[in-house]
């Protein structure tokens, strides 16, 4: 080691003129004229200025693996003291200090560190190394060889930027919301389970969706639905064993990734889950509560690739959604099957939508008292090329899943209206308007578009919908239906009875219509019961000033009782089934115009 008195005299400008001194090339020498000594000094203080002012560390080393040169900013990166250093010592004697003083982080020894020094000089190219440093900070030591020996080691301080890259690499793979992986994570952690060798347990994955999370992003704000977001995320991780995976793909829709025995451990899990998410949640006094449907599937010993059984465990949730929500169902073969027939079904919708497939009949709705058709109701069905005349109980549940029932149901109120405009004045139109139809916020300014450039009254236009329109019921959905019924528009409310909250909601609109559901009238004269539901619902009915229709009167004893208990109106095959518009035109005496096709 240099003694004191010999490294004081090494100020950075000596150690500089040093290593001019030792390199031939600029070598000074006494017999030099005045003027190139004073570029040589020039020269000296700037580098001198150079070195001192990169944000860099640098340390110049000869073919003796000795020091030549350092800057202040390689002193302060590494903590070292301007004694600590003085030109010749070896690289060596430089990294013993440096572990000493207890600057590296635990593990690095001298000999671990030169060696690192030495393969990252034999690799040829300017190569850099990262040193952890003990107090946390990464540095980057880049070595770049001389010719003629020697070499010159940068250092740069890149524990900010290496904090940048992980906190990029991490939001890359995570959930920003809920901090949970998301699906690129899900992936990885799912195939590096499967590729495990021998693993003696099965791979459960679960595909977990809310139920009518929509209606509370909807109804009490975005906050509110993030909060309710976490909770639920927060509540699924304590559910699971460590080393589980829960991830967000969604929405509002996650992925737990489990380890079990059997089937039976999977099926336990997910019960847990699901009351788990549903028990209720408190917003600062808002009591919210949600449900959860799950899909399952367990991987056998062939599964290597995480995505096919995730499609499964989706295929499955799908189809406990379908059962009616807040259940879980294991994946089974026949699912795949019939998930091919409706992605077929989705396919042939669209092409029949385009290529006019689609045909309005209508039924008519008929005054008890009189007998007298006073409104005919647009049913819309699909002229098949193989199967025939197709209902609409088999492909509106795909239109409104696919969102294709947005087109469709336009194209069916367009028809209904031009279709109405040639019967008499007296005669309305009633057509039916799923939820999906409602919320779009273009929903009002379509139907009164249609109803001007159809020319016909708003009078005789009657919308029907159904409970689910009101169980998706927000501020938004209601607000239309004022709009409409502003403009004449009257709303009626399709299928009463069918739903159990239906009551409820005859005091949150004014409707201008019950339609009592044809389930009431099959049972009269066998249930006592039914007759008396159908009297409370029509005294009910009068008693808010609605007009009462009861539907699916197939007999004339059915069309007996109901006159007798006070309805208003029926529909049922007994007067009409649903008939094709030129059969309306007939009934009416007027003379059929060539309709366009959907
Ligand atoms: P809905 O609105 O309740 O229509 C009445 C259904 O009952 C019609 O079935 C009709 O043919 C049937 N019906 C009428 N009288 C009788 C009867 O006496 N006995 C029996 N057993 N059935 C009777 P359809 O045409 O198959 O329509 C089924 C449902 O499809 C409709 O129920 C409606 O909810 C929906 N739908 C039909 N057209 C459209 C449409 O253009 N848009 C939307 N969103 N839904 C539609
Ligand atoms: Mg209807
Ligand atoms: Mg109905």
């Amino acid at each position: 080691m240099p003694t004191p008195d010999v490294r004081e005299k090494q100020s950075s400008r000596e150690r500089w003129r040093w290593q001019f001194d030792a390199t031939a090339a600029f070598a000074p020498s006494f017999e030099q004229p005045p003027v190139l000594d004073k570029q040589l000094i020039e020269q000296n203080r700037r580098f001198d200025a150079a070195l001192e002012n990169m944000s860099q560390g640098l340390c110049m080393f000869d073919a003796d693996r000795r020091l030549l040169v350092w800057n202040k900013r390689y002193l302060e990166i590494f903590g070292l003291r301007t004694d600590h250093l003085c030109v010749g010592m070896s690289q060596r004697q430089i990294i013993e200090i440096l572990v000493n003083l207890g600057r590296y982080a635990a593990g690095a020894t001298v000999e671990t560190l030169s060696e690192g020094t030495r393969t990252s000089l034999s690799e040829g190219q300017a190569t850099s190394i990262l040193r952890e440093l003990a107090d946390g900070r990464t540095v980057s030591a880049t070595h770049r060889a001389m010719t003629g020996g020697g070499w010159v080691a940068t250092f740069e301080d890149v524990t900010e930027r290496r904090r940048n890259e992980d906190r990029i690499a991490y939001m890359a793979r995570h959930d920003a919301l809920t901090d949970l992986p998301n699906r690129v994570s899900l992936h990885e952690f799912g195939n590096a389970i499967l590729d495990q060798p021998m693993l003696d347990r099965s791979l459960a994955v679960l595909c977990l969706d809310l139920d009518r999370f929509k209606l509370v992003n909807d109804g009490f704000g975005h906050a509110l639905g993030d909060r309710l977001l976490r909770c639920v995320a927060h509540r699924l991780r304590r559910q699971v064993r460590n080393g589980a995976t829960v991830a967000r793909v969604g929405g509002d829709e996650f992925v737990v990734l489990h380890l079990v025995k059997d089937l039976k451990e999977a099926e336990a899990l997910t019960r847990r889950l699901i009351a788990a998410v549903s028990a209720p949640y408190d917003f600062d006094g808002l009591r919210i509560e949600i449900g959860m449907s799950a899909g399952i599937v367990l991987s056998g010993k062939m599964d290597r690739d995480v995505t096919q059984l995730l499609q499964s465990a989706d295929l499955a949730l799908y189809q406990a959604k379908l059962d009616g929500r807040g259940v879980f169902r294991v994946f089974e073969p026949q699912m795949d099957e019939s998930a091919r027939a409706r992605l077929g079904l989705e396919r042939e919708l669209r092409e029949a939508l385009i290529n006019g497939r689609f045909e309005v009949h209508y039924q008519p709705l008929v005054e008890l008292s009189s007998n007298d058709v006073v409104g005919l109701e647009a049913l819309v069905r699909w002229r098949h090329a193989e199967r025939g005349l197709v209902s609409p109980a088999m492909f509106i549940p795909i239109a409104e899943e696919t969102g294709l029932i947005v087109p469709l149901g336009e194209w069916v109120l367009r028809r209904a209206c031009e279709d109405a405009k040639r019967w008499p004045g007296h005669v309305c139109v009633a057509v039916n308007v799923s939820a999906h139809q409602l919320r779009q916020r273009t929903f009002a300014t379509m139907v009164l578009s249609v109803l001007s450039e159809s020319g016909l009254d708003p009078k005789r236009l009657e919308l029907e919908i159904t409970e689910s329109v009101l169980l998706d019921e927000t501020d938004a959905n209601l607000e239309t239906l004022h709009v409409l019924r502003a403009h004449g528009i009257r709303i009626a409310m399709d299928d009463f009875g069918t739903g159990y909250s239906s009551i409820s909601y005859l005091r949150r609109f004014p409707f201008d219509k019950i339609k009592i559901d044809r389930s009431f009238v099959r049972e009269i004269g066998e249930k006592p019961e039914a007759a008396a539901i159908i009297r409370a619902i029509i005294g009910l009915g009068q008693s808010l000033n609605m007009t009462t229709l009861v539907e699916g009167i197939e007999t004339d004893m059915q069309r007996q009782a109901v006159l007798a208990e006070g309805a208003h109106e029926m529909q049922g095959f007994l007067f009409s089934p649903p008939r094709p518009a030129p059969e309306v035109d007939a009934l009416f005496g007027v003379k059929h115009s060539k309709t366009r096709a959907a």
